[in-house]
């Protein structure tokens, strides 16, 4: 029986991250420059709390100047895109991000456009998905979670995959489609699958990468999967347990990792894969974007 190698997302993160620290310092010391990022966050979602917490943690930890807003939940739309306005205008800043989801009354498209795409280290502004898409990547943003499983992928396959069936399940503008620009940039046959895939289990079979970014839980089984494929698990679920009689809720990915880890070669687990990797690659950005302020190349 095979037993796929566990991807370790976290420490692969850590490991970046210390890189992203020892660049800043030298930034700091050579330019006089240190990277800068603002985090915003409306309304008082819990996750987003715990997320934005840990971007502002792991920003600090790199050595970054870090500034978090947190803006009550009825704010207004033109109150927003002032402050972003600001962020914009503000040198000190070379990353912006606003948490989302934003509240129902706010235009998730209006305030996400109205970054500065040369500030957007989230990838989202449509100036970065263009330059994306056309292969123009020099000066664009990547969105992370994409810019993450991409490192995870070429440290198993190498940066060239030439012949390789890859196939991303999910088609969201955050993951599934900047997913698949890079890997058809190095050279893999890409499929996107989604919602409206006819017979999945199928062409999951034929993919020696998967990427898996749905939101259901351990979808994807031991029986779909190729031996000796990649599979790199974006979901992120909360799930109810029962252990000695008590209710606990845990986090799960797509993947039914204890079956696919009999088939596949590799497998990110969930937790301790892709989470880890997207918010160090949020730093990766924030420090290129200040290292681009500067002139400097990547
Ligand atoms: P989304 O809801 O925008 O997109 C989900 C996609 O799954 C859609 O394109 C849909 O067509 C597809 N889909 C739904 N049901 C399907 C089915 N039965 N078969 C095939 N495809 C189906 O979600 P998203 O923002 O792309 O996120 C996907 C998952 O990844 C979520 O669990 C999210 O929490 C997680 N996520 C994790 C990270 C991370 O850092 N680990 C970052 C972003 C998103």
């Amino acid at each position: 029986m095979t037993i796929a190698k566990r991807i370790d997302g976290k420490a692969k993160a850590e490991q970046l991250s210390e890189s992203i620290a020892k660049q800043t310092a030298i930034l700091k010391e050579q330019h006089g420059i240190q990277p800068g990022l603002a985090v915003v966050i409306i309304g008082e979602d819990p996750a987003s709390q715990i997320y934005v917490r840990n971007k502002k943690r792991r920003a600090e930890s790199c050595g970054f100047f870090s500034v978090q807003h947190t803006l009550e939940a009825t704010i207004t739309q033109s109150n927003v895109l002032q402050l972003i306005d600001d962020l914009n205008n503000d040198d000190a800043i070379h990353g912006i991000l606003v948490q989302l989801p934003l509240p129902d009354h706010l235009d998730e498209q209006t305030v996400t456009q109205a970054i500065l795409p040369s500030k957007d280290v989230d990838g989202f502004h449509l100036i970065n998905i263009g330059k994306l898409t056309a292969g123009h990547t020099a000066d664009a943003f990547v969105p992370c979670t994409p810019a993450g499983c991409m490192l995870m992928i070429e440290d198993e396959l190498g940066s060239d995959l030439s012949g390789k069936n890859a196939v991303v399940i999910g088609r969201s503008n955050i993951v599934g489609k900047p997913m698949a620009s890079l890997l058809m940039q190095r050279n893999a046959t890409v499929t996107i699958a989604h919602s409206r895939t006819r017979d999945l289990p199928d062409v999951v079979g034929r993919a020696d990468i998967v990427v898996a970014a749905v939101g259901r839980p351990n979808m994807i089984t031991g029986d779909w999967v190729k031996p000796g494929a990649v599979v790199i698990d974006v979901g992120i679920n909360r799930v109810e347990t029962t252990v000695d009689g008590e209710t606990k809720s845990k986090l799960t990915g797509d993947v039914d990792y204890d079956a696919v880890c009999k088939v596949a070669g590799a497998v990110t687990p969930v937790p301790g894969g892709v989470g880890p990797m997207t918010i160090t690659m949020l730093m990766f950005n924030t420090l290129r974007s200040a290292r681009l302020s500067a002139g400097l190349a990547d």
